[in-house]
């Protein structure tokens, strides 16, 4: 089974279509993180794409924020005012559908999907040593996660010895493979498709071939400026709209 993982998209429909383009034909059904809306200006074609088409999806803070089971208290200022519009764009159908995604993990044949870590679904896993916490205490032997909108990760060998996983992609080329070894643990984050934060403004992806135990880590790129012209249109935070020029 080839499994298409996205994350994070965030609402950006622009960036949504981006690698839907470039993943057709590539993947036999698709996952989600969580964070489905949230920043973006579209969450309504978003969600309803995400109900027509994921075969599971667990919930990410945003959502959350968005169906009003979290005030957004803890939210920046910025993420504050585009939760609460987001809430009031949402149909009745979509704020069901986000009131009902499950807190992760989810298990996937022999994988499993979280938004923020297995233990807690809004802690962010950034350096080695959140890495280590989350792979002593794995279920399985591969996790995707998203949240921290970096892609990457995390692997631990049969020794114990932690890598980070970082894609390179050679010049002209979308995407960068990884075998996945038996006897190692991976604890992988396919990128943000809506609103990379890790310098590079492309929309983040992975596709995951579980027979030949395989990721492919993709970037593509995507109309940015179409996206935040929208953004100003809904008067969305500036700040919120600037930042995806910057891929941060
Ligand atoms: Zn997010």
């Amino acid at each position: 089974m080839r499994w298409l993982i996205l994350g994070d998209i965030h609402s950006n429909i622009e960036a949504l279509r981006a690698v839907l383009a470039a993943a057709a034909g590539r993947y036999d059904e698709a996952l989600c993180l969580g964070d489905v809306v949230g920043y973006g200006p579209d969450p309504n074609l978003v969600v309803d794409w995400a109900r027509q088409n994921l075969r599971a999806c667990v919930r990410g803070n945003h959502d959350k924020a968005a169906c009003g089971i979290d005030d957004a208290s803890g939210f920046t200022y910025e993420s504050r005012v585009a939760a609460l519009w987001t809430r009031a764009q949402l149909s009745p159908n979509n704020l069901e559908y986000l009131e009902q995604l499950p807190q992760g993990p989810v298990y996937i044949e022999s994988f499993q999907i979280v938004h923020g870590s297995v233990r807690d679904e809004d802690r962010y896993v950034v350096t080695q040593s959140d890495a280590l916490e989350e792979l002593r205490v794995l279920g399985t032997h591969l996790t995707f996660f998203g949240h921290s909108h970096h892609q990457g990760g995390y692997m631990e060998d049969e020794k114990g010895y932690l890598q980070e996983v970082k894609p390179t992609f050679f010049r002209g080329c979308a995407s960068a493979g990884l075998e996945l070894l038996c006897g190692e643990k991976y604890f992988l984050n396919p990128g943000s498709a809506g609103q990379p934060r890790d310098r590079d403004t492309r929309a983040g992806f992975c596709i995951y071939d579980s027979v030949g135990r395989r990721v492919e880590f993709w970037r593509v790129p995507y109309d940015v400026a179409a996206t935040q012209q929208r953004m100003m249109e809904c008067g969305l935070p500036d700040a919120l709209v600037q930042r995806l020029s910057f891929g941060y």
